[in-house]
Formats: structure tokens, sequence, C-alpha cells
């Protein structure tokens, strides 16, 4: 079903976790690189500034540090591009390093290769008016540029292989980075997938519980048709049916709205502070005579004036969710008791009946939709299996509890915890 939508948050998880790769491994090459570069640009700039001739000779006094780097070489070029001076004097490479010095532009930093080495090459005029020095034999020796070189073999070859073990990194990740796209993108889908078989298997059932009272309604409204010449009268069973079966479909069509709109976070509780004694009253008020016309008994027990802030009205469907279905699986002469106490912070209430009880089996899914003990005894009850759904609902939005305990054929108890104080 999310294939499509499987392959493509694979692939777009697989791309962010690839940029976070390469974005760290850029951060961390240009990082190695600016630290690598950064010393040696320092000392080859402080060396040029201060390779300041004073009277013919070098001025010490113009030295930042005393302990220049011994990786930077000086070399001085006269107007004709010649390198007349190079420190320290025996450098190793003095001759491949005039010969490049002769090649060099005055300017910025560059990087040259030559003679199977690379330098880091720095060359600068001679800003300074004294640019004359002189040979040991006398003669007059003038300066054009200054010239500050850095071997920097060992450190290209270092970023070298900074480079290429990122890289090999990268191509070695791919498949553990498409492994690890898929395996984020199916984590997403869990949640998703979980819902869209709920929605599914609810419209499913819901469709299925509409099916039944539209049939019926459809088959007496043909019969009638029928007998066209028939009274109203004559035909009251059928009516009766089709105004039943309306009824039915009207109660189930709200429940179903109820459960939908509760599923899409549309429904807000109306929380007030209620005084649970007077709910409980109006409830049983409304039961008692049904129970006792079922030859039922009814003993309610509550402690006085228990107060909880809770959306009335949801707490008054609770209650008549749990008391109808203890009448309707209960069989004289039975008993239904409710009790309501608190405890700290918490008001409990106890619906419990001697009726017919639940199958262990069935016990974790009497919250389910549509769930209904035994389909076929229960279908002249009337219910669509959505009553506890419901309950469980409201008590859950209300931060509290609820479980239900059963012994088939002795009776049933529902516990209901609700904390006291909810946010209004
Ligand atoms: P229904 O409308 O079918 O009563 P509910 O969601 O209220 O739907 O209940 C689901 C199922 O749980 C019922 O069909 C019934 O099998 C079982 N059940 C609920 N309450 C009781 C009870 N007090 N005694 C026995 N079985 C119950």
């Amino acid at each position: 079903m999310f294939t499509k939508t499987l392959r493509k948050l694979t692939l777009l998880n697989s791309a962010v976790v690839m940029l976070i790769f390469l974005t760290f491994g850029a951060t961390l090459y240009s990082y190695v690189s600016s630290q690598l570069f950064n010393n040696i640009d320092n000392a080859m700039e402080e060396r040029i500034s201060s390779f300041r001739v004073v009277n013919g000779r070098p001025d010490i006094n113009r030295r930042r540090s005393i302990f220049f780097d011994p990786r930077v070489i000086m070399l001085l070029r006269d107007p004709n591009g010649q390198v007349v001076i190079l420190t320290p004097f025996a450098s190793e490479d003095g001759e491949n390093l005039k010969a490049l010095a002769a090649q060099l532009e005055s300017g910025s930093l560059t990087v040259k290769t030559y003679a199977d080495h690379i330098y880091r090459v720095l060359c600068l005029p001679y800003q300074y008016d004294e640019n004359v020095l002189f040979r040991p034999d006398g003669s007059k020796l003038e300066i054009q540029e200054v010239i500050a070189v850095s071997i920097v073999d060992s450190e290209v070859s270092m970023l070298r292989h900074l480079l290429i073990i990122i890289a090999s990194g990268l191509f070695a990740g791919i498949l553990v980075i498409g492994l690890a796209g898929y395996y984020l993108a199916r984590l997403a889908l869990v949640p998703i997938q979980t819902a869209w078989d709920r929605q599914q298997q609810f419209v499913a059932d819901a469709s299925h519980e509409l099916r039944t009272p539209l049939a019926v309604v459809k088959t007496n409204a043909e019969l009638m048709l029928r007998h066209p010449e028939k009274t109203v009268e004559q035909e009251s069973a059928r009516v009766t049916n089709v105004l039943r079966e309306a009824i039915r479909m009207n109660k189930l069509v709200s429940t179903l709205l109820t459960l939908a709109r509760a599923d899409a976070n549309q429904l807000e509780l109306q929380l007030k502070s209620v005084v649970v004694n007077e709910v409980v009253e109006t409830v049983v008020e409304q039961f008692r005579p049904l129970v006792e016309l079922k030859g039922l008994e009814l003993n309610v027990s509550i402690e006085p004036q228990i107060e909880l802030t809770a959306d009335r009205e949801r707490l008054h469907q609770l209650l008549v969710i749990l008391l109808d279905n203890a009448l309707k699986y209960t069989v004289p002469p039975g008993k239904i008791t409710l009790t309501c106490s608190k405890l700290q912070n918490q008001v409990v209430l106890k619906v419990e009946d001697t009726g017919c009880g639940i199958l262990p089996e069935d016990l974790p899914r009497v919250f389910g939709r549509f769930f209904r003990g035994d389909k076929a005894r229960h279908r002249e009850t009337g219910g669509a299996g959505l009553g506890l759904s419901i309950a469980q609902w409201i008590v859950e939005k209300h931060g509290g509890k609820i479980r239900a305990e059963s012994t088939p054929n002795v009776g049933t108890q529902f516990y209901i915890t609700l904390p006291v104080k909810n946010k209004v």
C-alpha cells in the first residue's frame, strides 16, 4: 500500500543522511586544511615582515619572535629576477628553490609544484627605502622582492589521504546510508500504516453495520409498495420495522461521528467542576424504571460531595454506556451495583453486575471498536460494539483509566479512575 511512499521516504532519508555525512566530511577537511596551512602562512608572513634591512643588515629588533618556524625558507630577489640571498644558506633544496623563485611573480600567496615538490610561496615587494645591500666585495646588491617558501609535500599528502578516506567512507557507506534511510522510512511509516489499517477496518465495519438496517428498510419499503392499496394501519408492522432500523442507524451514525471526531482530535472536553453525586443520580433516575421492569436490583453507593473537574455530558454518557451494558447483559434476578469513592487525588467508579460475564479471551478486546462478545447472541440487544470504545475515549481524555474484570456466568466489573483535577 505504501510502497511508493516508502521508496520516496527512503530516498529522502538517504539524501539527508548523505548530506549530513558530506557536510561533516567537508567541515573536517576544511578544518584540518586550514589548521595545517594557517600556521605555515602566518610563519611566512611573519618572516617577510621581519625581513627589514637597516644599514645593510637585517634588523633583528623588528622580528616578532626570535624563534622562526624552521619550515620557512627565505629568498631575496634582485631586479633581474636572480636570487641573491637564500636562508638558511645551506638549504637542501637550494638549487630547485632558486630556479622556482626566478619564475615567481610578485603578489599574493600561491601554491607551486616544481621538481616533484609542492611549495607554498609568498612573494612580496621589498618595501624599504634602503633596499641596497653590499656584497662582501663591497659591490651594491639591490633587492626587489622578498620570498618566503615552505615545502608542503607532507601536508598535501596528508590532506589527500584524508580526502580519500572521506570519499571511500562515503562510497562504502552508501549501502549503509541506504539501509539507514530504509530503516528510518519504515519506522516513520509504522504509525501511519497502523492508523491506515485501523481506518480501513473502521470503514469496513461501519459499512457492514449500516448494511443490515439499510437492507431491512429497503425490503420493508419494497414489500409495502407491492400492496399500495393497504392502509398504514395494515402495514404498521413494516412501518415499525423501518422506524426501528432508522433509529438504530441514526444512533450508529452519531456514534461513528463521535469516534471519527475523537480520532481527528476535534472533540474537546467542556471541563467544569462537577459534583459526581448529581451526575450519578440523574443517570440512576433514568435507569431505575428500566432495571425494575427487567426484574433486576440496582444498588448505588456514593460518597457524598465528591467534586471533579470533568465534562458533565461526557461523564453522563460514560455512566449510561456502563449501566446500559450491565442492564443488557444481566438476566433476572440479577443485581447491578454502582459505587463511587474518592481515593487520594482520584475518583474511583465501579459498575458491577451479576450478568453473563465476558469470556477470558474476549476480555482484552472489549474496548476495541465493533467488538461484540457473541455477535449472534448480542444482535438482539441492539449494540454495535462501540459503547466501550467511546467509554474508553471519555476516560482517557479525562486523564483516567478504565479496566474490566469478569467471570463468565458470574458477573462483570468495570473499574474507572479519574483524576480529581484536570486542566480547565
Ligand atoms: P455493545 O453495544 O455490543 O454492548 P460495547 O462496546 O458496549 O458494545 O461492548 C462490547 C462487548 O463487550 C459487548 O458486545 C459484550 O460482549 C461485552 N460486554 C460489555 N459489557 C458487558 C457486561 N456488563 N457484561 C457482559 N458482557 C459485556
